[in-house]
C-alpha cells in the first residue's frame, strides 16, 4: 500500500510501504479518508526530529485522521464495518500506573502515531485499538472528524484551566492550536476570548467567530489590550499558545490576580520565566501535553453545532499531491490554518 514516508530530514516519498501489524481481537481495521497535516509532522519533515524524538529510519507521517471501519477483531463491541470514525493517535499501556490514574497521555509507555519509531496514518489502511476509535455522528464529516485531534488539545487546555462561566480568557498565539484553544475556551464557558498574535490574516480568521476579539501585537502590546478589555483587572485565564520567549516572559501581565495560566505552546529551547511576576499575582500554572479522555466531548461539541471548525480547513489536497501539500505547509502561508489530505476512494 502506498504511504507518505519521511525517509529522513527534508526527504518525503510516496511509495509502497507496508506497516507491519496484525488485527488483534480488540482492534479495528480502518480505511483512512482524511488526514490533517500537523505542525509536528512538518517539523519532523524539516528538522528530522522533535526534541529527543529523532527519525532514524523511514517513518509514515500523519496523526489527525478519520475514516471508515472495514474489519473488527472478534472481541470488538460497539463498532462495526461501515462505521465512520476518528482515531486517537496515542495508545497507552492500559495496565500502566498513568492509565489507571486516567492520565494516559503522560504514560511513559504511550505510542503515538508519527512519533519515531511509530508509523502514522498517511496510508490507505491502519489497524487501531477499538478503545481509541470513536464513532462519528452523521452530522460530523470526515474532514471535521480529522479536526478532532487538534481540537482535543484545545479541549484539554480548557479543562486544565477550570474555566468558570463568564470568564474572560486571553490566547497568545493564533496558530492552529491557539485557534482550537480559543474555540474550546468559548465552548467551555468563557464570555469572551481575546486572541493576540502579529499575523493579521490569522487574527482575521479567528476574529470572525462570535465571542472572539483580536489584538495585533505589532500595533498594541497584548498587556495594554487586555488591560483595556478588562478594566485594568486582567484575564481570568491566559492560554499561552505561541511558545515564543517574549510572550512567556510577559504572560503574568495578562492575568488577573489569582488567575490561571495554561502553558500550551512548546518552545523549542528552554526560555526564561518571570517567577516573581507570577508569584505577585499568585497565579496558578497548568501545563498541557496532548490530551486524555476528551475525544467524546470534542465530538459531542462538533455534533451539536456549538463548535464549527470548518472555517479552519484552508484547503484539501489529494493524497497523490501529499508532498506538495507538505511543502505548502512548510511555506506557512499566513492564510493557511489547517491543510488536509484526502485519501483516494
Ligand atoms: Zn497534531
Amino acid at each position: 500500500m502506498k504511504a507518505l514516508v519521511l525517509e529522513g530530514k527534508n526527504k518525503l516519498t510516496l511509495r509502497d510501504f507496508d506497516i507491519p501489524g496484525t488485527l488483534g481481537p480488540r482492534d479495528v481495521r480502518i480505511k483512512i479518508h482524511t488526514v490533517g497535516i500537523c505542525g509536528s509532522d512538518v517539523h519532523y519533515y524539516t528538522h528530522g526530529k522533535i526534541g529527543p524524538f529523532v527519525v532514524t529510519r523511514p517513518m509514515v507521517l500523519g496523526h489527525e485522521a478519520a475514516g471508515t471501519v472495514i474489519a473488527c477483531g472478534p472481541e470488538v463491541t460497539g463498532l462495526a464495518p461501515g462505521d465512520r470514525v476518528c482515531m486517537e493517535p496515542g495508545i497507552p499501556d492500559p495496565d500502566s500506573r498513568a492509565s489507571k490514574l486516567g492520565i494516559y497521555n503522560v504514560d511513559p509507555a504511550v505510542t503515538f502515531w508519527a512519533t519515531p519509531p511509530v508509523h502514522g496514518c498517511l496510508t490507505p489502511e491502519v489497524i487501531h485499538p477499538a478503545a481509541f476509535t470513536y464513532k462519528l455522528p452523521d452530522t460530523v464529516s470526515f474532514a471535521m472528524g480529522a479536526m478532532v485531534e487538534p481540537f482535543a488539545i484545545g479541549m484539554q487546555a480548557a479543562l486544565r484551566a477550570r474555566i468558570q462561566p463568564g470568564d474572560i480568557a486571553v490566547v497568545t498565539g493564533a496558530g492552529p492550536i491557539g485557534m482550537m484553544v480559543a474555540l474550546a475556551a468559548l465552548a467551555g464557558g468563557c464570555a469572551r476570548v481575546i486572541v493576540a498574535d502579529m499575523a493579521q490574516p490569522k487574527l482575521d480568521i479567528i476574529g470572525a467567530y462570535d465571542g472572539i476579539e483580536t489584538v495585533n501585537i505589532r500595533n498594541t502590546p497584548a498587556a495594554d489590550a487586555v488591560a483595556r478589555g478588562t478594566d485594568g483587572w486582567g484575564a481570568d485565564v491566559v492560554f499561552e499558545c505561541s511558545g515564543a520567549a517574549p510572550a512567556i516572559l510577559g504572560m503574568h501581565q495578562l492575568a488577573r490576580p489569582g488567575g490561571a495560566i495554561v502553558l500550551v505552546g512548546m518552545p523549542v529551547d528552554p526560555v526564561p520565566v518571570d517567577i516573581v511576576g507570577l508569584q505577585a499575582r499568585e497565579l496558578r500554572i497548568e501545563t498541557v501535553f496532548r490530551y486524555a479522555n476528551v475525544y467524546d466531548r470534542a465530538i459531542a461539541l462538533l455534533a451539536s453545532g456549538k463548535v464549527d471548525l470548518a472555517p479552519l480547513v484552508s484547503d484539501t489536497l489529494a493524497f497523490d499531491d501529499a508532498i506538495a501539500a507538505f511543502d505548502r505547509a512548510v511555506e506557512a502561508r499566513p492564510t493557511d490554518v489547517k491543510l488536509q489530505i484526502r485519501m483516494p476512494d
